[in-house]
């Protein structure tokens, strides 16, 4: 995939199905009409309500998948099966799957490899805790991350993914990274993947910002060179909010 102005909301753990299918429809409806590409990830239970009335303007995404197609693993969601169900996203790597859930870079690299496999596109979440970040040790973290879930692939395979930097101490806290902040981090990884693929790899990879987004941050946040657009939570479960963040582009 090309390199694009993406806005991706992240339900996680909230709405019901009905409140779901129709936040979904009111951002469906009332987009405007840009060059964004809308991704909504809702939690498992309403991606075949939201698949059946999607218009092409509006994504759908899963928040997690397992690396396996099928088997004994109780509770889990196959990539297999998120494709057979026409999903095309899904993210990986969100500090709450890797704190709650323990999920390693190894694991993630497992579920990134079978992701692909799948002809999923993948939303591969990094970011700092805040003590490395009091500490100035931000970049070899994040790029730590990168190196052990992604760096594995062929640059034909990176193509099929688009990075997610969010902080931490910035994600549901109110406390938004500064836009400066987020250019010197996208901007540092973007020259790392240079260095490990090539240039024409780090200008075609997607960058989002995620962390207390809003709509009244997201302008400034987007305008910056290296940030292509935002992975929002909070924000994107009212309408309002989130159309107003696509508008920001
Ligand atoms: C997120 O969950 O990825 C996130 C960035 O949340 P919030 O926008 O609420 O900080």
């Amino acid at each position: 995939m090309a390199r694009k102005n993406i806005a991706a909301g992240n339900w996680k753990m909230n709405t019901s199905v009905s409140e779901g299918v129709s936040i979904f429809n009111d951002i469906s409806t009332n987009r405007i009409d840009n060059d964004a590409l809308v991704i909504i990830a809702p939690p498992f239970t309403h991606l075949q309500s939201l698949i059946d009335q999607k218009k092409d303007n509006v994504e759908v995404a899963a928040q997690n998948c397992h690396f396996e197609n099928s088997g004994a693993f109780t509770g889990e969601i196959s990539p297999e099966m998120l494709k057979n169900m026409g999903i095309k996203y899904v993210i990986l790597g969100h500090s709450e799957r890797r704190e709650y859930f323990q999920e390693s870079d190894a694991l993630l690299a497992q579920k990134v490899n079978s992701a692909l496999d799948n002809g999923l596109h993948v939303i591969f979440c990094c970011g700092e805790p805040l003590e490395v970040r009091k500490a100035d040790g931000q970049n070899n973290f994040v790029a730590a991350q990168l190196k052990n879930g992604l760096f594995h692939l062929s640059e034909k395979q990176l193509a099929n993914i688009t990075i997610a930097y969010e902080p931490i101490w910035a994600i549901g806290t109110g406390e938004t990274a500064t836009s400066q902040q987020a250019q010197d981090m996208h901007a540092y990884l973007r020259s790392y993947i240079a260095e490990n693929y090539s240039q024409e790899a780090a200008n075609n990879i997607s960058i989002l910002y995620g962390g207390s987004v809003k709509p009244d941050n997201a302008k400034e946040l987007f305008g910056q060179p290296d940030v292509d657009g935002g992975l929002v939570g909070g924000a994107s479960l009212k309408s309002d909010s989130f159309t107003d963040i696509i508008a920001s582009f």
